[in-house]
């Protein structure tokens, strides 16, 4: 096959050279009442990568992402939370488009954030992509949660842009009095 970024004949979907280019380049965004957002990706850089996710290839480059992400957040940030149960919740981890996206990105890190799969569904099959803000508001998610109660837990996506789709899953995991810790997602749109 070919290499997706750079086209040469290759073994894996993205070549070892193109693998080691996409950098890491962390970013913290707070909204919300203090809430922490963590992204790994630039956007620009990885936007070609994170629209194949509409595409059955989209799965394993979204593995790559993921894996990349959590390599980089066992070895620089894992070591200050050691001590607690911390679960991992996707949101809208549901299959669509062949694979759940946000469900690859719960595996990858699901040897630091045990792995709650297709606990928190979108009710409601909005996409916001592309959309106004004043749409995104008008137009909720309407999560719902099968998860536990009453744990400590990490939300895990692939993209944020205008983080209401967190806020809004994040309200619905307090009324099952899920302490949210923080969010990460692969890219951060807005930077
Ligand atoms: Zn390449």
């Amino acid at each position: 096959m070919k290499c997706l970024l750079c086209e040469k004949i290759n073994l894996k979907i993205i070549c070892n050279a193109c693998d080691n280019s996409i950098k890491i380049t962390p970013k913290k965004r707070i909204d919300f009442d203090d809430f922490a957002i963590y992204s790994f990706f630039d956007y620009q850089s990885v936007e070609y990568l994170l629209k194949s996710k509409y595409s059955l290839i989209g799965s394993r480059i979204y593995k790559i992402l993921a894996r990349k992400a959590y390599l980089h957040f066992k070895n620089e940030v894992h070591s200050n939370f050691n001590d607690i149960d911390i679960y991992g919740i996707g949101i809208d981890d549901k299959v669509s488009k062949f694979y759940s996206h946000s469900g690859i990105i719960v595996k990858e890190f699901s040897k630091i954030f045990k792995p709650l799969f297709g606990a928190l569904i979108a009710n409601n099959d909005i996409h916001y992509a592309g959309k106004s803000l004043e749409y995104r508001q008008n137009n909720k998610k309407g999560f719902i949660y099968k998860g536990k109660n009453d744990i400590t837990a990490v939300l895990l996506d692939d993209i944020i842009t205008t983080g209401l789709s967190i806020k809004e899953a994040r309200e619905k995991l307090l009324e099952h009095n899920v302490n949210v810790l923080f969010a990460l997602t692969l890219s951060d749109a807005r930077f």
